[in-house]
């Protein structure tokens, strides 16, 4: 009996659900726990008419490490997959440790009152998963997730060595709203809205947000407007892989998306610092978050299609190569498929997968790890299968920008 523990009920769990939910023979007990039971209700009775599958549900809040450990301890799981908010990542891995359970998620931690996110307080937990016997998956999204398997897929099978890594994530999708965001508006503007960070010559270069842009083609979708950022996943390939000279991460943005962020940051709509409202303390970016759309509701509106990927140059037997390894998902099709957007399919399914591979222990290691430091090969067959085909193709010069 594999029986496994989701916790979050949102756009990202939705898909993750349905799909290991299609899978029976791997996934043939799973409990579904979330901060709001509604949302799971509403997973759970969509699962039944598309599989006719019954999955359990039950309301926890994750942020309380006794209630967690409780909830684990009564469906004894063989791993939880936390699909909940950053915020949670610490206090799910404390529940894992004390009741003996593996772990994976999907994004690194982040403290709620700063908005700063590092691997360094996951990896922390490494010898106490390894003394355990128990193994920590970090990142299995699309990015971090995908792209880290991207580029690890090419060290092993396409260059020797990787001099520049590039990390393109385009979402081409038109939702109608003049403003949404299309995964947790919380976290989402929080990353945005931070310094640009990218790694050169062994160091990193900080920048002001948003403002280094770039025009890139991008493949069957055309001209975008791209900006540097920095991504969680630039942390763990610069260490993985320490002989990568540059590390970007671009993401691409529309001008009215950018407009409205930038009133809402002049007029302090994106602060994290609790202001005082009529005698009580609110923070203004989780109040925005409120009376923004709910990414989960966008699936039925969005139309158009997401090309994430990376751009890696490197020597090949000497010669210098470039590879673009992407993926193009259709927000219709997704929808049409499992009711959501593009971005949370593309993040739902690589959660599955890493599930997979742990549970059928393709993939496993007790110790804390980042994607990238398995072998790539089950995941891309694997990708191939459940939806996210991936194309690699060569380019005839390195990028020169
Ligand atoms: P949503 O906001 O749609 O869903 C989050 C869910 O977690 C909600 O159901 C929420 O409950 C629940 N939750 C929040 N706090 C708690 C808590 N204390 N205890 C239990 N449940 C809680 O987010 P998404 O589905 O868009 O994103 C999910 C995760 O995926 C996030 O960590 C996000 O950063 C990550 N992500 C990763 C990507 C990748 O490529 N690697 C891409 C996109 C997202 P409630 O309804 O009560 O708020």
């Amino acid at each position: 009996m594999n029986n496994i523990l989701v916790i979050g009920a949102g756009g990202v769990s939705s898909v993750t659900v349905h799909k290991m939910a299609g899978l029976p023979d791997t996934f043939n007990n799973i409990t579904l726990a979330s901060r709001t039971l509604k949302k799971c209700k509403n997973i759970q009775t969509s699962v039944k008419n598309k599989f006719n599958i019954d999955i359990n549900i039950t309301e926890l809040d994750a942020d309380n490490v006794n209630d967690t450990v409780n909830l684990i301890k009564k469906i004894n799981p063989f791993l939880v997959l936390n699909l909940a908010l950053p915020y949670q990542d610490l206090n799910i891995m404390d529940a894992c440790l004390i009741t003996n359970t593996h772990y994976i998620d999907t994004a690194n931690y982040e403290p709620k009152d700063e908005a700063k996110f590092e691997y360094k307080w996951q990896w922390d937990y490494k010898t106490r998963f390894e003394e355990k016997g128990l193994m920590a998956l970090l990142g299995s999204g699309f990015d971090p997730g995908v792209t880290n398997v991207y580029t690890a897929y090419t060290k092993k099978h396409l260059l020797d060595n990787i001099d520049t890594l590039d990390i393109l994530d385009c979402n081409d999708g038109d939702h109608g709203h003049p403003f949404a965001t299309n995964f947790n508006p919380e976290i989402n503007i929080r990353e945005i809205t931070s310094d640009s960070k990218h790694w050169e010559n062994k160091e990193w270069k900080i920048g002001p947000a948003l403002k280094n842009k770039i025009s890139f083609e991008f493949p069957e979708i055309g001209h975008k407007n791209m900006y540097l950022m920095y991504h969680e996943e630039l942390e763990s390939l610069t260490k993985h892989f320490p002989e990568i000279q540059r590390a970007r991460f671009w993401m691409t943005f529309g001008d009215s998306y950018l407009n409205h962020l930038e009133v809402l940051k002049n007029v302090g709509m994106t602060s994290i610092n609790p202001i005082k409202y009529k005698g009580i303390n609110i923070v203004p970016l989780q109040f925005l978050k409120n009376v923004l759309p709910d990414p989960g509701s966008l699936g039925k509106r969005t139309k158009g299609r997401t090309c994430i990927g990376t751009i890696i140059t490197g020597t090949k037997d000497k010669s210098e190569k470039t590879f673009y390894t992407y993926n193009i998902c259709d927000h219709e099709k997704c929808y049409k498929e499992l009711g959501s957007q593009a971005i949370s399919y593309t993040t739902g399914v690589p959660a599955m997968i890493g599930a997979m591979l742990m549970i059928n222990k393709i993939w496993f290691k007790p110790g804390v790890w980042n994607i990238e430091q398995f072998d790539p090969d089950p995941f891309m067959d694997l990708l191939n299968k459940h939806g996210l085909p991936s194309k690699t193709i060569e380019l005839n010069n390195k990028l020169n920008f």
